[in-house]
């Protein structure tokens, strides 16, 4: 069975999306640590980041450093933090959360926003990408 990303990927369940080429998409998590948390995903289904092939792995990186910049600029934070964990979606993800306290890099703290401001947030950070 295709994971829930892959699922994103194939159009066949909706996201927030902010970014999206040939290799990786990134797309607001449904479940958010903080307003703007983001997740950077490869389109090619791995489970476990450090098996990536070692370019593709670099070129997330890059994907994930040019939409966290937007990210910082749209939502007022002190940083974008970034987490690997992939306990929960067995697809790589990389996690973007833009911070102002360590709590929200525990995964306990979680917000909650209206459909419209996921949307608009999502737009908001896709316009800010250079
Ligand atoms: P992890 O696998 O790193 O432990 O966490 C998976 C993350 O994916 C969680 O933060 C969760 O909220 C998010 N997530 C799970 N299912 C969906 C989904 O269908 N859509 C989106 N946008 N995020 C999801």
């Amino acid at each position: 069975m295709p994971s829930i990303f892959t699922q994103i990927i194939n159009k066949e369940i909706p996201c927030y999306k902010i970014a999206e080429n040939d290799q990786f998409i990134a797309f607001l998590d449904i479940n958010p640590n903080a307003k703007g948390h983001t997740l950077c995903v490869p389109k090619q289904e791995i489970n476990k980041i450090f098996d990536m092939p070692e370019t593709l792995y670099l070129d997330l990186m890059r994907f994930s450093r040019e939409v966290a910049v937007a990210l910082e600029k749209t939502v007022p934070c002190k940083r974008v933090g970034m987490s690997v964990i992939g306990l929960e979606v067995p697809h790589v993800h990389v996690h973007l959360i833009p911070l102002n306290d360590m709590k929200q890099m525990t995964f306990q703290q979680k917000v909650t926003q209206s459909e419209g401001e996921l949307n608009a947030l999502a737009k908001q950070i896709a316009n800010n990408l250079v």
